[in-house]
């Protein structure tokens, strides 16, 4: 069986890893001086590179607490093995088990030479109280022993006394006293040696405690911080539950370290916290590893472990000490189940390879260990290497720092995957909505021109005037959402070419012109002269799809005054050029608090205000991404009721003039009817409005030519073939074939002229995106809909002229 066998190397494996954690309690044992009927003799031992611990037979006398100047040998007295628990010590006065009270005593023989003060004794602490006496002296109380429950005061403590030596023999007396806990007697050596070595040794572990649970705690906030951020992995909650937790074992059990900090700590909360932690972790890991692993961990595993690690943890807020501390074995017992289980686990989660689950089979193999290590201690088995427990603890909480990490990382890009995927569903969905809208308002458009076209009476006049303008104001704010959407989820490039800034500048001046009319506002202008002939590497459309944005801001937020355009050259070199851009008005003005806000999206100054200015807030912000997407800074500065200014710097390289395209505007309306007067074209369009529209819009204007219709693009091709025509304006989207298709289609016709027929997009898309992709199919040219005659006109004229 493989997973058998596996699970056998796993064991033998956590077997060598365990060895150096522990050193079995005999080996320790030997070659060392030890008690012998209550004597110790160390008479040669050299305390320069020793510490010894007084462990072996002291004189215990049950139930008694003698002080040194007592006749001890008027009193009862058996050799007892120190360190050990009372169990079942017989006496006249009863059998000491747990609860009571006793005196041990001790003569210690000492080298004569030794310095007479530089010899101290480590004392640790004891279930549950303690009073050692050195000769008469009284030098160390943790708590205070007595007789009975009511007078008995347990306390933690470990210190260490410096002696100083009147004499080359010593006598030691302790007093130890247990009412209070499941366990009872002095349960750890205490050990005699060098002052300085002592401390030295207890400072170094205390340094490790402290520094480990530094870590821990840090490492706990840290996770704690990520969770609160992104709340959705409880994984990285519980974890930073743990490593919080724990940083309290670490100094709150076996040396104490918390008393350091806190040397009024009570006993009595002490041994709260040190209980409940030791549940709350069993709680927090079983929680974690089931989040980690929710498909190999067992629910009915999970809640038994779970529900015995809570109800242990309320057991201890709800009884006496007393009671609660007896939880302790039959928990320890489920707990190395829980190891043995937990680690199973995360084999499983590796063999089924889980993100990170090789460095969590590590991490958690090794904190088994450590568990397991403390357990054997626990119950005197084995001795625990400090350092290399810590080693083991940091080696876990790195290992599983660095899952949770990866496992972070990971989900971040499984959300920035569902972003853009959400992102993409969006930006699909505003397309589709885009061209079903724009459809109809092609219409819309389209008729309204028609009807201007029939000589309506001045009311119709006024009332298709108002139409035109609503419908084009609509599009206007469907192509802004569509063209935020696109910029937004970075779909817009850039598309550089070479072109001249003064022409733009006139482009926008020219468009805003009608708008400053109206309103009796004064245009102003101040263009760099070097503009006029320096062609720059710039995306035309962008440029000035940002200025003229601020052009007509300017003018809708202005009353009286004027409005500016400037474009200033502020820096040179031969091969490149930064312009200044600025627009100006003496408008409303922009509060301060407001400033910052209009770049976001659908954001306006005062939307009530604003309704009276129309506009949707997303000018802006279009504005601002446009620029940032080149590296670009938009700054404003404003006063209210004075004006506001826009302004951005720009580099661009220089380039050189573009070989030039005939250009229909070097066309009269009369050239162009004499050209296209008796043109065959075809209209390919399913929507049968649209065609009547364009075939309306086109026989106005030149009365001379000859439509074919199609519904789809295989009757287009099929049109081409039988009837030749001159020219082709086809719809991208139709059905049975589209138009790309049939351009394609067309394109591959065996008689040349056929398949050389000018091919125009008509589209309800965006064009800057669809440009490409229709050149590419064969086209010659695009249009987006919904489109004026004179745009129809032009490019018709464009491609023709352009084709001769
Ligand atoms: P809108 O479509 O509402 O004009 P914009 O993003 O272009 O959206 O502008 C956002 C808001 O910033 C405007 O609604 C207006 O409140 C304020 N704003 C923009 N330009 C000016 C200006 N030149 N003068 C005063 N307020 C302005």
């Amino acid at each position: 069986m493989p997973v058998l066998q596996k699970l056998t190397h796993l064991a033998c494996i956590a077997g060598i890893l365990l060895l150096p954690l522990i050193s079995l309690a005999e080996d320790r044992e030997q070659q060392v001086p030890r008690v012998q009927k209550g004597v110790i003799d160390l008479r040669s031992v050299d305390f320069e590179n020793q510490l010894i611990e007084l462990t072996g037979e002291w004189a215990l006398y049950p139930y008694e607490l003698l002080t040194p100047g007592a006749n001890f040998d008027t009193y009862y007295r058996t050799w007892h093995h120190l360190p050990a628990l009372w169990k079942g010590i017989s006496s006249p006065k009863g059998i000491l088990n747990a609860h009571g009270y006793a005196t041990y005593r001790l003569k210690v023989l000492l080298p004569a030479n030794v310095p007479y003060d530089k010899l101290a004794i480590d004392i640790p602490d004891a279930y549950t109280s303690l009073k050692v006496f050195v000769d008469d002296e009284l030098i160390a109380e943790f708590g205070k022993p007595d007789t009975s429950a009511a007078t008995t005061q347990p306390g933690y403590r470990t210190q260490a006394r410096r002696l100083l030596l009147t004499a080359d023999t010593i006598w030691l007396t302790l007093q130890v006293a247990n009412f209070h806990h499941r366990r009872g007697g002095p349960y750890k050596p205490l050990v005699i040696g060098y002052n300085d070595v002592i401390k030295i040794k207890k400072e170094h572990k205390r340094a490790l405690d402290l520094f480990l649970t530094g870590c821990l705690i840090m490492g706990g906030l840290f996770f704690l911080g990520l969770y609160f951020w992104s709340r959705k992995d409880k994984v990285i909650l519980y974890f930073s539950m743990i490593c919080i937790i724990y940083s309290y074992r670490i100094i709150g059990t076996v040396d104490y370290t918390i008393l350091y900090i806190f040397p009024k700590l009570d006993w009595f909360i002490a041994l709260h916290i040190e209980y409940l932690t030791l549940f709350l972790i069993v709680y927090f890991i079983t929680l974690f590893s089931r989040a980690l692993y929710p498909q190999e961990y067992s629910r009915k595993v999970a809640h038994f472990f779970m529900g015995f690690s809570l109800s242990c943890a309320i057991g201890t807020l709800l009884t006496p000490t007393t009671i609660f501390t007896h939880l302790v074995n039959p928990f320890l017992v489920a707990m190395l189940f829980n190891i043995v289980y937990t680690i199973y686990i995360y084999y499983l989660g590796y063999r089924h390879k889980r993100p990170g689950a090789l460095l969590s089979l590590i991490s958690t193999g090794v904190l088994g260990l450590i568990f397991l290590a403390i357990i054997l201690a626990y119950f005197a088995i084995a001795h625990l290497s400090p350092f290399l427990l810590s080693i083991g603890y940091i080696i876990f909480f790195f290992m599983q720092s660095l899952v949770l990490s990866y496992r972070f990382a990971y989900q971040l890009k499984a959300a920035r995957t569902e972003a853009l995927r959400s992102s993409q569903a969006k930006s699909d969905f505003l397309n589709t909505m885009s061209h079903e809208i724009r459809t109809p308002l092609n219409s819309v458009i389209g008729i309204s021109s028609l009807m201007q076209q029939q000589e309506p009476d001045a009311d119709s006049k006024e009332l298709l005037d108002t139409l035109q303008i609503s419908a084009r104001n609509l599009l206007f704010v469907i192509n802004d959402i569509l063209d935020f959407s696109k910029i937004e989820s970075g779909k817009a490039s850039i598309q550089l070419q070479p072109a001249l800034l003064q022409q733009i500048a006139d482009n926008i001046l020219k468009s805003v012109f009608v708008l400053v009319k109206e309103k009796s506002l004064e245009l102003n202008w101040r263009i760099d002269e070097r503009l006029n002939a320096q062609y720059v590497m710039i995306d035309p459309e962008r440029t000035t799809q940002v200025l003229l944005n601020l052009m007509q801001n300017a003018v809708k937020f202005t009353h009286a005054g004027y409005v500016r355009l400037k474009m200033e050259v502020v820096d040179e070199s031969s091969s490149k050029l930064k312009v200044r851009f600025s627009v100006a008005d003496t408008g409303i003005g922009i509060p301060e608090e407001k400033k910052k806000i209009i770049f976001d999206h659908f954001t306006q100054v005062d939307s009530s205000i604003n309704r009276g200015y129309g506009g949707t807030g997303l000018g802006l912000a279009i504005c601002k991404q446009i620029l940032a997407q080149q590296g670009v800074k938009l700054y404003l500065h404003s006063v209210m009721n004075e004006g506001s200014l826009f302004w951005f710097e720009q580099s661009f390289t220089k380039a050189s003039k573009p070989v030039e395209e005939v250009h229909s505007s070097r066309h009269t309306q009369a050239a162009i009817r004499a050209k296209l007067g008796t043109y065959r074209i075809l209209l390919a369009d399913d929507n049968p409005i649209n065609i009547k529209i364009t075939e309306k819009l086109l026989l106005n204007a030149i009365p001379g030519l000859r439509i074919y219709h199609a519904a789809h693009g295989k009757a287009a091709v099929e049109m081409v073939e039988a009837h030749a025509p001159d020219l082709v304006l086809m719809d991208v989207n139709m059905p049975v074939m589209n138009g790309l298709d049939a351009s394609r289609a067309i394109r591959q016709l065996k008689d040349r002229k056929l398949a050389g027929t000018p091919i125009i997009a008509l589209t309800a898309g965006n064009i800057r995106e669809e440009k490409e992709t229709c050149i590419a199919a064969g086209m010659n040219g695009i249009v987006a809909k919904p489109f004026t005659i004179d745009e129809i006109l032009e490019s018709i004229i464009t491609v023709v002229y352009n084709k001769v």
